[in-house]
């Protein structure tokens, strides 16, 4: 019995372990928003996060170029 406790608790540890390496990658790569919040292209409607899509007005665009061809098309 007290040594089924002691597995749990270092499977426990192990996990706890591994789950922090994990977050802070994660929070590495997120840098100060963690939102994973996705918008789509207009240009392509590929679906980018929030975080790496350009804002113009209410549109998003995956690149500088898409955004650019999309206003060459409107325009
Ligand atoms: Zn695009």
């Amino acid at each position: 019995m007290f040594r089924s406790l002691i597995i749990i608790a270092i499977i426990g540890l192990i996990f706890i372990i591994i789950k922090k390496r994990f977050l802070s990658t994660d929070k590495a790569q997120a840098r100060n928003t963690p939102s994973k919040e996705t918008v789509r292209c207009e240009q392509c409607d590929i679906f980018i996060e929030t975080d790496d899509a350009i804002a113009d007005a209410n549109r998003f665009f995956c690149c500088q170029e898409h955004q650019q061809v999309w206003h060459n098309r409107s325009d």
